[in-house]
């Protein structure tokens, strides 16, 4: 009998440490899950391939790191090695590349869009003549993928000539043939303007990844050809 007594709370005991363990073990495993899940989000929320236009614009808490490269510059810290590596091989083969715009908040955004609006509405063009024009060549705030800091304006050093006239220069030829090695793409093509509805834009080039950026040279296609081809669901 007194045996069987002092096993009792023994086994007792046993039996709430198991169950500890197994609530311990099924909270673990219920944290790990809600981090698995939101790193998931995040992971597609932010992914080198995500499309910005005006039917897609930047999402809220789009959030990424970044780095500074310097006078002002800051872009998505994913590109940075790709980015340095195409300036440096387009300087190599005698371009004299400038980085004129990376990435941009949304008031930046907001600003560049009224400003340009206000300057076709002084030309004489009406708000709504002014908008669809501007569509073309700029996005109003939230719709540019200068937002997610994957795209860059990259423009000869030096030249005389305005942004928008710059097209055949030295940096501009070169990056035309060359940026998809880097992991950069043409955004705006001039033989794809029905699709991306944006003007031939020589100087930007949106990130995408070495591995996508060399499938769009070599199949000709937008971004948005791309992602419809592969990735739609
Ligand atoms: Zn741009």
């Amino acid at each position: 009998m007194d045996g069987v007594q002092t096993r009792r709370p023994r086994a007792k005991k046993k039996l709430w440490i198991l169950l500890t363990v197994i609530l311990l073990v099924a909270l673990s495993l219920l944290f790990l899950g809600t981090r698995l899940r939101q790193w998931v989000q995040d992971k597609e929320k932010t992914k080198l391939l995500t499309l910005v236009d005006r039917e897609h614009p930047v999402e809220d808490d789009y959030n990424v790191e970044f780095t500074l490269l310097g006078e002002g510059q800051m872009v998505d810290s994913r590109c940075v090695d790709d980015l340095e590596a195409m300036m440096e091989a387009c300087r190599r083969a005698g371009g004299k590349p400038v980085l004129a715009a990376s990435f941009r908040t949304w008031g930046a955004q907001e600003r560049a869009w009224e400003e340009a609006l206000d300057a076709l509405v002084q030309g004489g063009l009406s708000r709504e003549q002014a908008e669809m024009r501007l569509q073309r060549q700029t996005e109003e705030p939230g719709c540019s993928e200068h937002q997610l800091g994957l795209a860059v304006d990259i423009l000869e050093q030096d030249s005389e000539a305005e942004r928008s006239q710059q097209v055949d220069t030295p940096t501009l030829r070169w990056l035309q043939e060359h940026s998809w090695r880097y992991g950069f793409i043409l955004r705006y093509p001039e033989n794809k303007t029905e699709i991306t509805g944006k003007d031939f834009r020589p100087w930007h080039y949106r990130y995408v990844g070495r591995e996508a950026a060399e499938q769009i040279h070599e199949l000709d296609l937008s971004l948005e050809e791309y992602i419809e081809m592969f990735f739609a669901s």
